[in-house]
């Protein structure tokens, strides 16, 4: 298909029939009169009386629970920039879509034309009542940390915002697998980290929390290296800064690497860069739509490079559709008040452990290949792979429960997954 009628379609799509790509659908009966008068008044008000003598029963007779607000101001819309947001409600939209297809979580999509910190909070945090978890979508870094960090100190529902965590937790599950397939312990990796956004900054921070060594990390940003001279960067951004002092551009910093991560834009990356990484290099270039090196070019430069980047034409995708859908439904199920680290590790093991096991053959069939297996190809699972839903949404839900943050027990871990399935 060429690229003008890949518009056109796309344009079609969202405007034919009903605009959009969803809605809302009654889940009871509205057949008689008297479905209705207990959907609305006057039998709606028992449930309200209920609710009123026991807030916790906004669970058990409201869709809260299933409910989850994806929220965003527009200002780093996917790869498009700061286009405001009403421009960024079909993402919005698109992300309900997801939410619903692999987890079947309700989604209100809320485009929110508001910059300021304080009054996004205020926002946010007034919306308590309505979701069951918050999914923060598409906001410009520094401000992202600041929103995200109040909202998950402020509220008592599990809020993430996804650009930052649903990245870092797929791009670790690469990384883990990556690394053994390498034979590279991540204690020992050198790192180079190109971009210092919203998803640079998590992504460290998780592969810090899985073993990297803070000192073999060197991070950049569109000027340059991040070191303790700098004073234009916030204290996120500075927690990275090296002490190395041989490191003055990408290139140095690539001598020797073993692990490229690139979350910053498309072709800044060069073949003689890959040349001088370690043996068995691992390049995750993440940028979209163009990743800072193209796949054919990367493989053609290294025969012994494991690589992946964020587009679904080439293998390893990182796609964050592996995780928030079954982040969330794990959260859900288990009434969590946050999504804490324990979660997003347990999620990070659940999703590299299903790339290890043996592919389904509906998952080759929906891929057209033949044979998918652990390789160098193959180092995370497939968006279609139908154990995501069991495995790492019960991993999820463990993990809230033995960290504390579960308001609900799951005990019979079989019957759970027989549910997801359904
Ligand atoms: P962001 O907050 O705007 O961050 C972009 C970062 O890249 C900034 O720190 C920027 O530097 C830096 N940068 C831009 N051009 C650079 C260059 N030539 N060299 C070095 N650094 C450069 O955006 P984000 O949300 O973190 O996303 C970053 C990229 O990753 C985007 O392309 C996005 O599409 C992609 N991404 C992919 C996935 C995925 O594959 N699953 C997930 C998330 C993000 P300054 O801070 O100096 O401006
Ligand atoms: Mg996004």
């Amino acid at each position: 298909m060429n690229k003008t009628n890949r518009k056109l379609d796309a344009l079609e799509y969202h405007s034919k029939g009903r605009p959009g790509k969803i809605q809302v659908v009654p889940t009871k009966p509205t057949n008689t009169q008297r479905d209705l008068s207990l959907a609305y008044s006057p039998g709606v008000a028992e449930p309200c009386l209920r609710i009123a003598e026991n807030k916790d029963d906004v669970y058990k007779y409201t869709a809260k629970g299933n409910l989850v607000a994806v929220i965003s101001n527009g200002t780093a819309v996917l790869g498009l920039g700061n286009i405001g947001p009403e421009a960024g409600k079909p993402v919005m939209e698109g992300k309900g879509l997801l939410f619903k297809i692999y987890a079947d979580i309700d989604v209100f999509d809320l485009e929110v034309n508001v910059t300021d910190v304080d009054e996004f909070v205020k926002i946010v945090k007034a919306l308590e009542p309505t979701f069951g978890g918050i999914n923060l979508e598409d906001i410009s870094a520094p401000t992202c940390f600041e929103i995200e960090r109040r909202l998950k100190a402020e509220m008592n529902i599990p809020v993430m915002h996804d650009d930052q965590h649903g990245t870092a937790i797929i791009s670790s599950a690469a990384l883990l697998n990556a690394c053994e397939l390498q034979g590279k312990k991540l204690d020992k990796i050198k790192m180079v980290v190109n971009g210092a956004g919203a998803a640079a900054v998590s992504c460290s921070m998780l592969y810090l929390s899985l073993g990297v060594k803070k000192e073999n990390l060197v991070m950049f940003d569109i000027n340059g290296v991040i070191h303790p001279g700098r004073t234009d960067l916030d204290d996120m951004r500075m927690a990275f800064a090296t002490t190395r002092t041989d490191v003055q551009n990408l290139a140095d910093a690539m001598k020797g690497a073993d692990v490229f991560i690139g979350l910053s834009a498309g072709n800044v990356v060069t073949p003689d860069m890959l040349k001088v990484m370690a043996k068995n290099p691992i390049v995750f270039a993440m940028a979209n739509p163009n990743p800072e090196i193209a796949y054919d070019v990367a493989v053609e430069a290294r025969k012994d490079i494991i690589m992946a980047t964020g587009r679904s034409d080439y293998p390893n995708q990182v796609n964050n559709v592996l995780g928030f859908p079954y982040i969330f439904r794990g959260a859900l199920d288990v009434r969590a008040t946050t999504i804490n680290e324990a979660m997003k590790i347990a999620a990070v093991h659940a999703i590299a452990g299903i790339a290890k096991k043996t592919v389904p053959e509906e998952v080759n069939l929906a891929y057209n290949a033949r044979n998918l297996h652990f390789d160098r190809e193959y180092i995370i699972p497939k968006p279609m792979d139908s154990r995501l839903i069991t495995e790492v949404s019960s991993a999820v839900a463990k993990a809230a429960m033995e960290s504390g943050v579960a308001r609900k027990q799951i005990t019979d871990w079989d019957a759970y997954a027989e549910e997801l399935k359904t």
